[in-house]
C-alpha cells in the first residue's frame, strides 16, 4: 500500500533530534511558557519574516484569536462581515462564526482554488452576497481571509489592494502554506495577521496539536497573547475575558527541530510534485497550475477529474491511498444549514472533482512512478 502520508516515516528522519529535544524538555522541569516556546516563536517569526509570532494551541485557535483580538480592539463588531473563499476547510469558517462575525462566502478562482479577487470585488461593488438574492451592508465588511489552499499562495497583491480600498483587515489562513514564497516574501507576512496550524499532517507538523499567529502589529500581538492566556497580559491581572490556548514547551521543542529542516522537506515535496506534473498524462485529468516559482509548497498535490470517484476506486484497487480535500463545502454542511440554498457552482464542482494524491517529504520516486503509471492507465467510464 502507498499511504497518502506516512507520518511515522516523516518523523523517523529526525528521530534522534526529536528525542534529544523531548529529553531537554522533560529534564527542564518547565512545561508551559518557557524558553522553548520563546525560542520557537523567535525562530518562526524570523522564518516568516515578521516581527511577532505567538504560539497557540492549534490552527483554529490561531484564526479565532486574531478575529477575537480585533473585536476586543474595537476594529470589528458582532455581525460584521468577513470575505472568505467558499471552498475552504471548515476551520476558516468556524473561526469567523465563533466570533459571531458573518462569513461572506465568495467563489474561488477555478484555476488555483484560491480566493478570486474579482469575486471579492464584485461583491464589494454590488453588496450582493454571492449565490443568493440577499445583500450585505458594505460598510460592515471588516476583513478578508485568503486561504493559501493546498499550499499555494493566494494572490496577495490583488487582495491587499482591495483591502486598502475598502479598509479591510487581511487575515491569512496559512495553515497549509508554511514557507510558501513569492519574490522572497513568505506566507504569514502578506496580511495584517496570519494563522498557522502545526497539526501533525501539516508541512510543519508537531507531534500533537499546535498553532501560531504571525503579525507585524505589536498591539494585535499583545492582544492575541493575552487572549490565549486567560486574557492576562500580566499574571493574575485580567483585562479581557480570554481562553487557555497556548503552545506548550514539548511541542515547541519538537517544532524547533522540524522548522530547521522545513526548507529541505519543502524541496522534497516540490520534487515529488514535479515528477507528478511531468509523468501524469491523461485526457480526463487536470493537473494543478504550474506557477514556476516557490509560491506552492505542495501541502497537497491535487488533481481534478469528472471521474473522481472512479479514479479513486481504481487507485485504491492498485493499493494507492488518496484523500478528498474536501468532500463537502462549508455551505452544504449541516452545521451551516442556513446557507444550504447558496448557489456556488465553482465551489461545488471543486468538491466533486478534486482528489489528493500521496504527497510528503518521504515519498519515494518509485512510489510516485507507480502512482503515475496507474493514473495514466485509468480507463475512464
Ligand atoms: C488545518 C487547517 C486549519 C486548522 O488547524 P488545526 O490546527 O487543525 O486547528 C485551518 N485552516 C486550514 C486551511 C487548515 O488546513
Amino acid at each position: 500500500m502507498i499511504p497518502f502520508l506516512d507520518l511515522a516515516s516523516v518523523n523517523q528522519v529526525y528521530r534522534d533530534e526529536l528525542i534529544a529535544a523531548a529529553t531537554r524538555v522533560i529534564d527542564s522541569g518547565w512545561y508551559i511558557q518557557g524558553r522553548e516556546v520563546q525560542a520557537f516563536e523567535n525562530e518562526f517569526a524570523a522564518f516568516c519574516g515578521v516581527s511577532h509570532a505567538i504560539g497557540v494551541g492549534n490552527g483554529l485557535d490561531a484564526l479565532t484569536l486574531i478575529l477575537r483580538a480585533y473585536m476586543e480592539m474595537g476594529v470589528m463588531n458582532e455581525g460584521d462581515g468577513i470575505i472568505v473563499p467558499a471552498n475552504t476547510y471548515i476551520a476558516t469558517i468556524l473561526a469567523i462564526t465563533e466570533n459571531r462575525l458573518t462569513p461572506i462566502l465568495v467563489e474561488p478562482d477555478p484555476a488555483t482554488c484560491n480566493l478570486d479577487p474579482q469575486s471579492a470585488r464584485n461583491f464589494l461593488e454590488s453588496g450582493c452576497i454571492p449565490g443568493t438574492s440577499e445583500t450585505f451592508p458594505i460598510d460592515r465588511i471588516k476583513g478578508i481571509m485568503p486561504v493559501h489552499l493546498y499550499g499555494r499562495l493566494a494572490p496577495m497583491e490583488a487582495i491587499n489592494a482591495i483591502a486598502a480600498t475598502y479598509q479591510l483587515k487581511v487575515i491569512e489562513d496559512a495553515a497549509q502554506a508554511h514557507g510558501a514564497c513569492r519574490n522572497g516574501q513568505r506566507a504569514g507576512s502578506f496580511g495584517d495577521a496570519a494563522g498557522f496550524s502545526f497539526y501533525p499532517g501539516k508541512n510543519l507538523g508537531a507531534l500533537g496539536d499546535a498553532g501560531a499567529v504571525t503579525t507585524n502589529d505589536p498591539a494585535l500581538a499583545a492582544m492575541v497573547r493575552a487572549l490565549g492566556n486567560y486574557g492576562s497580559h500580566k499574571k493574575y491581572i485580567n483585562e479581557v475575558a480570554g481562553i487557555n490556548s497556548r503552545l506548550d514547551e514539548m511541542q515547541a521543542a519538537l517544532l524547533r527541530v522540524k522548522l530547521a529542516h522545513l526548507d529541505e522537506d519543502t524541496q522534497k515535496r516540490r520534487m515529488a510534485a514535479r515528477a507528478y506534473m511531468q509523468g501524469i498524462s491523461h485526457p480526463g485529468i487536470n493537473l494543478p497550475m504550474d506557477t514556476g516559482d516557490d509560491s506552492h509548497v505542495f501541502h497537497l498535490f491535487t488533481i481534478r477529474t469528472k471521474h473522481r470517484d472512479a479514479l479513486r476506486a481504481h487507485l485504491e484497487n492498485n493499493h494507492i491511498q488518496t484523500l478528498i480535500h474536501y468532500p463537502i463545502p462549508p455551505h452544504l454542511q449541516k452545521a451551516y444549514a442556513a446557507w444550504s440554498s447558496h448557489s456556488l457552482p465553482i465551489t461545488e464542482s471543486i468538491h466533486r472533482e478534486i482528489l489528493s494524491l500521496p504527497m510528503g517529504p518521504t515519498i519515494t520516486q518509485k512510489e510516485i512512478q507507480h502512482v503515475i503509471t496507474c493514473i495514466n492507465a485509468f480507463d475512464q467510464p
